[in-house]
């Protein structure tokens, strides 16, 4: 009788022990380990202040399988939901996020929730993929997918570029006790202001921090940022950058093109950013890339418990179960194309007015119950 395929020795590699990749082997499956791989030395070493909202298709759909959906609401917001849409000299718009069912979690957070659901020692700290091979021993018994049986060659040949957005992110620690006044400007969750050629966007953080994307190389520097950029806008706005002092970060933001597709490859596929990476104006890089994980996760479980599965090798079912998951593309380009409209309308003089309809638009049809996604 052949061994049972798909198994418990299978390893399944992954580089980065990112949101995607550490969710890539959902717990239902404890036996086909993950082992991913991350160049950062420590957990600790990963960048830490950002916060994400979850989708409940996407993001939260994800953690349900992983069985993890009790640790995140612990740790998720949903006050954070709460949005303010201030215009550079108007009063703000507030909207207070309710039946969105996007509750905000600290980046810090989600990776301590995914980290500690896998096994101690899965990730290999340190450690930076180079280059991926096929393995000589395992081409010979495993069969290439492509109609001519010839090794195929990785045909995504297209890289990341940049956005021609360049994000300054500031950071206030501590808002509550050391800038009150900033502290309830921005409010619970998120307060943002879109213009032409340029955007203002605060979000409170679980840990009490207010990141500013718009660095702090001096006094003088961040003085001369609002009178060149932000000097027409009202005394409010202009406070908010000069009082977030803590940190400085400048971030090119940089994206793949839109519909990226490739060629399934025997041995190895892409999820999350390095699939489809986008600019941050839609706020779903982390959905999707949790729903890809998801997805590539479901697709090696369908195949393992598949009976023909029994009668091939691991590294022909796996194959089998990347081709499914890599059904992924229209989502990504479907996120990419929003994102990518959403970068123009918000560096747009109507990309405050653009937002606040579309807030309302979706509160609207939430309460009518099809609002869902
Ligand atoms: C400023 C900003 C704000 C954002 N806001 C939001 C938001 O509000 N909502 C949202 O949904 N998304 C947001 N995003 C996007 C979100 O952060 C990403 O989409 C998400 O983190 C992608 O997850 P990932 O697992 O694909 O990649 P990442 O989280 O980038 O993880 C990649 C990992 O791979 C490791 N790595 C890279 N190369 C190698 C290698 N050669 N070998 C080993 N390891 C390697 C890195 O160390 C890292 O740990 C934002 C992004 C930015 C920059």
């Amino acid at each position: 009788m052949p061994a049972p395929k798909l198994s418990s020795s299978a390893r399944v590699p992954l580089a980065s022990a990112s949101p995607a990749s550490s969710k890539s082997t959902p717990s239902p499956a404890p036996s086909t380990k993950p082992k991913p791989l991350d160049m950062f030395a420590t957990k600790e070493g990963a960048p830490s202040i950002c916060t994400f909202d979850l989708h409940p298709r996407a993001g939260q759909a994800a953690l349900k399988a992983a069985g993890l959906f009790k640790e995140f609401q612990k740790y998720s917001r949903p006050e954070g939901e709460a949005m303010k849409l201030i215009q550079p000299d108007d009063a703000p718009k507030e909207f207070d996020g309710e039946g969105l069912d996007r509750p905000e979690i600290d980046r810090v957070k989600l990776r301590d929730i995914l980290l500690d659901s896998l096994e101690e020692g899965t990730v290999k700290w340190g450690k930076k993929v180079m280059r991926v091979e096929p393995d000589p021993s395992a081409r010979a018994n495993t069969p290439s997918f492509s109609p001519t049986s010839q090794p195929r060659r990785p045909s995504i040949s297209s890289s990341a570029r940049t956005s021609g957005i360049t994000s300054i992110e500031l950071w206030a620690l501590d808002v509550d006790a050391k800038n009150p006044w900033l502290s309830e400007y921005i409010g619970k969750g998120s307060c943002f202001m879109f213009d032409e050629g340029r955007a203002l966007q605060c979000q409170r953080q679980g840990t009490g921090a207010c990141g500013i994307d718009f660095a702090n190389p001096s006094e003088t520097t961040r003085q001369e940022m609002v009178d060149k950029y932000w000097s027409d806008c009202s005394t409010d706005v202009k406070r908010v950058i000069l009082s977030a002092k803590d940190e400085l970060i400048p971030r090119k933001l940089y994206m793949l093109s839109v519909g990226i597709q490739w060629k399934s490859k025997l041995g190895v596929t892409l999820l999350g950013d390095a699939a489809h990476l986008m600019t941050p104006f839609a706020g779903v890089g982390v959905n999707v890339s949790l729903a890809d994980a998801m997805d590539l996760a479901k697709a090696i479980l369908r195949r393992k418990a598949s009976v023909v599965a029994k009668v091939r090798s691991d590294g022909y079912n796996i194959g089998v179960a990347v081709e499914e998951y890599e059904k992924i593309f229209e989502r990504g380009r479907m996120n990419a194309e929003k994102t990518r409209k959403n970068l123009g309308l918000h560096f747009s003089e109507k990309g405050g007015a653009e937002i606040a309809g579309r807030l309302s638009a979706h509160a609207e049809a939430m309460a009518k119950g099809d609002g869902r996604h």
